[in-house]
């Protein structure tokens, strides 16, 4: 089979990327390779679903500034035959909280984000007491409050994106990628376990934390690596004035949900790989501590299911990486390495992709600096004080 842009991975990266290259240039033909199209392992259904502004890059404050208005107007904008495409979207707000030892650094990205245009709130401790009673504010410095964040249903944007890509056109083939052929600057094809074989002018690695293995098929490197975080469900056995999706720099994170709550604290000393096995004690040693030291309401919490889930982990640096250039080649491109808001990005990184193919260039938002040549470089670009 020949296509212009073969995609490896539909998930919702993957199906951002088709959506876009069809409503950039109708006429180019997309192919998505997708192994699993029920998504039992892939990241995306797994995700909170948290979107927020508050980053202290600017690409990745501008990522949000594009994507997140679009989810507000994704039913309508993925509307398919006049059926909406409803993504459950909450716009309920973000807190960063943080002590002491780290206001200057949220002073610091409180300022980056105001210059993005973000509407932020700073509030001192008093203020965060009187906006939410039931939080132990004791120990803290300062927060940042992002009202237009919030959150949303991670399958029905993935979802949304594939079937509207489908309907503008982009071809989904249900087969797994199983080798690569290349030349010292390009690469050729992808050959399938069906024994297909996909070649393309494009091709565009959006397998998420399955990244490093295309990329071995092509006999190179990269340091993007399957990261096992949860997800659990939980109740307070008391009521909670309504929360916004809150973080703490200790990586609590967790947003309303139902009857309940929904979040987790992820930890980088995870051993790599993929694994998906459920750890019934990582709640009570290492969530609930957390959570009842915020709020009383939680100090008899129980927590009634653990989803596991695989980061895609840019160990370099915790970004993505986007474009053209890994190992020498020229038409094949990584967008991988999310690090944990990846599914946040899809429409601002799927739309960044697709100008970057169809048109040479970013027109958008410019993601240079988030490159293939900052690795070579040795020239990292982490967040600061953000997680
Ligand atoms: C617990 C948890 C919570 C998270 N919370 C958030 C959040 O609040 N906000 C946020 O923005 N992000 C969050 N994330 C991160 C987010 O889920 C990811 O960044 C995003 O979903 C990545 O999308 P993707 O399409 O790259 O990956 P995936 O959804 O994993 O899609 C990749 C696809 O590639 C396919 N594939 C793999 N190998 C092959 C092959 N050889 N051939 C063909 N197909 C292949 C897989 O089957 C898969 O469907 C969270 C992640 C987890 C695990």
């Amino acid at each position: 089979m020949r296509t212009d842009i073969a995609v490896i991975g539909g998930g919702a990266i993957g199906a951002a990327v088709a959506y876009y290259a069809k409503t950039l240039e109708p006429d180019v033909d997309v192919t998505v390779i997708e192994r699993d199209p029920t998504y039992e392992v892939a990241s995306t259904p797994r995700a909170s679903g948290g979107v927020r502004r508050l980053f202290s890059l600017p690409e990745n404050i501008e990522l949000s500034n594009y994507s997140i208005p679009f989810f507000e107007n994704f039913a309508e904008t993925m509307a398919v035959d006049g059926t909406p495409a409803e993504i459950g979207f909450k716009k309920n707000g973000y807190l960063f909280i943080v002590p002491p030892s780290d206001v200057d650094t949220l002073k610091t990205n409180f300022a980056t984000q105001q210059v993005h245009g973000c509407r932020v709130v700073w509030l001192e401790p008093d203020e965060l007491k009187a906006k939410f009673p039931s939080m132990n504010v004791a120990d803290l410095g300062a927060a940042v409050h992002s009202p237009d964040d919030g959150w949303l249903d991670p399958h029905s944007v993935l979802i949304g994106f594939r079937n509207k890509a489908i309907s503008l056109g982009a071809r989904f083939v249900a087969d797994e990628v199983v080798a690569m052929t290349r030349t010292e600057h390009s690469v050729i094809s992808a050959v399938l376990a069906s024994g297909q074989t996909v070649s393309a002018d494009h091709f565009v690695n959006a397998v998420g934390a399955w990244a490093k293995d295309i990329c071995a098929m092509l006999d190179f490197d990269v340091p993007i690596e399957p990261l096992r975080r949860f997800e659990h469900y939980f109740e307070s056995q008391d009521p909670i004035e309504p929360l916004p999706y809150l973080k703490d720099t200790q990586r609590l994170a967790f947003r309303p949900e139902g009857q309940g709550y929904s979040g987790g604290v992820p930890t980088l000393d995870e051993p790599r790989g993929y694994n998906f096995a459920v750890d019934r004690n990582y709640f009570e040693n290492s969530v609930w501590p957390l959570l009842a030291h915020r709020f009383p309401q939680f100090e008899r919490t129980k927590c009634t299911s653990t989803m596991p889930g695989l980061y895609d982990q840019n160990d370099f640096d915790g970004n993505v990486i986007i474009g053209p250039g890994a190992d020498g080649l020229g038409n094949y491109h990584l967008l991988s390495g999310f690090s944990g808001h990846g599914l946040m990005h899809a429409p601002g990184c799927g739309r960044a992709m697709a100008e970057l193919i169809l048109t040479g260039g970013y027109r958008t938002i410019d993601l240079t600096r988030f490159g293939w040549q900052r690795l070579l470089d040795g020239a990292a670009l982490r967040e600061q004080g953000i997680i």
